[in-house]
């Protein structure tokens, strides 16, 4: 499922494309959230409304590449282990 962008903010993706290893791994838990672009992970949207499946990828990154704040805020949502 595409979760169209949101207006004023709810989730905010980040990828530190520094640390990315490009293992597409996060393409598989969010479906139609992630993409890979030149060989490293980037979200389709910046942000979104609130989609378990992108917390589900920050958590499954091997590399910890994948922030997922409140856009509002800025708070870390997930991974919960950072
Ligand atoms: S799962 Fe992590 S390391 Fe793999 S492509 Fe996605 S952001 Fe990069």
């Amino acid at each position: 499922m595409v979760i169209p962008p949101a207006r004023g903010g709810q989730w905010r993706i980040e990828v530190d494309r520094r640390v990315c290893a490009g293992t597409g791994l996060c393409l598989g838990t969010a479906r139609g959230l992630m993409r890979l672009d030149t060989g490293r992970g980037r979200p389709v949207y910046d942000v979104i409304a609130p989609a378990d499946a992108v917390a589900d990828a920050a958590e499954v990154c091997p590399t910890q590449a994948i922030t997922v704040r409140d856009a509002a805020t800025g708070e870390v949502l997930a991974p919960l282990s950072r």
